[in-house]
């Protein structure tokens, strides 16, 4: 049991001889002002300290990395649990918003050949108020250096959040309801795990869901994404087709372009028509290379080409660029070096993938 994990009426019970304001005090304390416990200046000292030194009034994680890039407008963090297994969650400021992405699992089992934390391995899930952390001290970040508050949330950190469905979807919860983020600006990205997404469609709350999709044949989908083999494109698009018509909620597809692998004016073509099919908006955004898969991202003019092929078949496509190159930004790639850092170090030698 750790502060985030706790209900309002846990929290009662464990406080029981405090009156009511008190835990309202702690309540708002701890979710619209991020505070620890032990920092809320309106509780008494002594039940501060007191506050301070339990652990059921603390968080488990702590951060062991903090690396800032694009003039401090990324901020990429490194949180250590308990049992020592640490997470990725980088934080963004944009103009009119401010966006966290978010890790579900330490490490992945999907083996995606470009990614990072696919090459890694997959150690755990995330329990959802191992999720809510990442939330508090990036909120509690942006809060201190923005002035601003969070506003978006992405899981499109460490792991498949589909595959973590009942601690992710109770951690969106307490994110929609207690850190007041609208349910519309949460983000629940997929590599295709059909039971989830048909499980996602039944969810009331109006989440966002987008598809790492990255390949638009079974073929060269198969390659990048190894999950395609148990479910091919023909499932992933009959469950997009039941999300839509449950939900009526938009989808979006991730495109990570990839040099002469997967933006090709033909794989343009084979992606719009999917893209049609499900309405979805398309993100491309140029791959980050990786140890194992040097593979460059596609040269920019070569995306805007590419996504002026997709505007044309009529489908709705944006560029984005990848925040924070200088800091390791893609997934896994920070929890990647520093491993090797500290292996260098003769650390870390109990910590092996499954
Ligand atoms: S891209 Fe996402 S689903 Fe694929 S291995 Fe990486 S973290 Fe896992």
């Amino acid at each position: 049991m750790s502060l985030l994990s706790l209900s309002r009426n846990e929290l009662k019970e464990l406080l029981s001889d405090q009156p009511k304001y008190r835990i309202d005090q702690i309540w708002k304390g701890v979710y619209e002002q991020h505070l620890r416990p032990s920092e809320i200046t309106t509780l008494p000292k002594q039940l501060r300290e007191q506050l301070g030194q339990d652990p059921r009034f603390n968080l488990q994680g702590e951060e062991v990395e903090v690396l800032q890039a694009d003039g401090g407008k990324t901020i990429k963090t490194l949180t250590r649990f308990s049992d020592g297994r640490e997470v990725e969650s980088v934080l963004m400021r944009y103009e009119s918003r401010v966006t966290l992405c978010v890790s579900s699992q330490a490490g992945c089992a999907m083996g995606c050949v470009f990614c990072a934390t696919g090459q890694a391995g997959f150690f755990r899930h995330l329990s959802a108020d191992e999720i809510l952390e990442q939330v508090f001290l990036a909120a509690r970040r942006a809060k201190d250096l923005y002035d601003s508050r969070l506003s978006n949330l992405v899981f499109m950190g460490m792991g498949e959040p589909l595959a973590n469905y009942d601690n992710v979807i109770e951690a969106v919860a307490k994110i929609n309801f207690e850190f007041s983020i609208a349910a519309r600006h949460i983000t629940v990205s997929t590599v295709g795990i059909v039971p989830g997404i048909l499980k996602l469609a039944e969810n009331p709350m109006q989440i966002s869901l987008a598809v790492s999709l990255h390949a638009a044949n079974d073929e060269l989908r198969t390659r990048l994404v190894p999950i395609n083999a148990r479910y091919p494109l023909d499932d992933l698009v009959a469950s997009l087709d039941a999300y839509r018509e449950r939900s009526n909620r938009r989808i979006s597809f991730e495109w990570a372009m990839m040099a002469d692998i997967n933006d090709h004016d033909s794989d343009a073509f084979e992606l719009a028509e999917i893209a049609k099919r499900v309405k979805a908006h398309v993100n491309l955004i140029p791959l980050n290379p990786t140890p194992l898969f040097p593979t460059p991202g596609t040269e920019l003019d070569r995306v805007y080409e590419f996504r002026d092929l997709l505007v044309d078949s009529g489908v709705n496509a944006t560029v984005r660029m990848t925040r924070g190159n200088q800091i390791a930004a893609a997934c896994g790639q920070l929890s990647t070096q520093v491993k090797v850092r500290r292996s260098s170090r003769g650390e870390d030698k109990d910590l092996q993938a499954t």
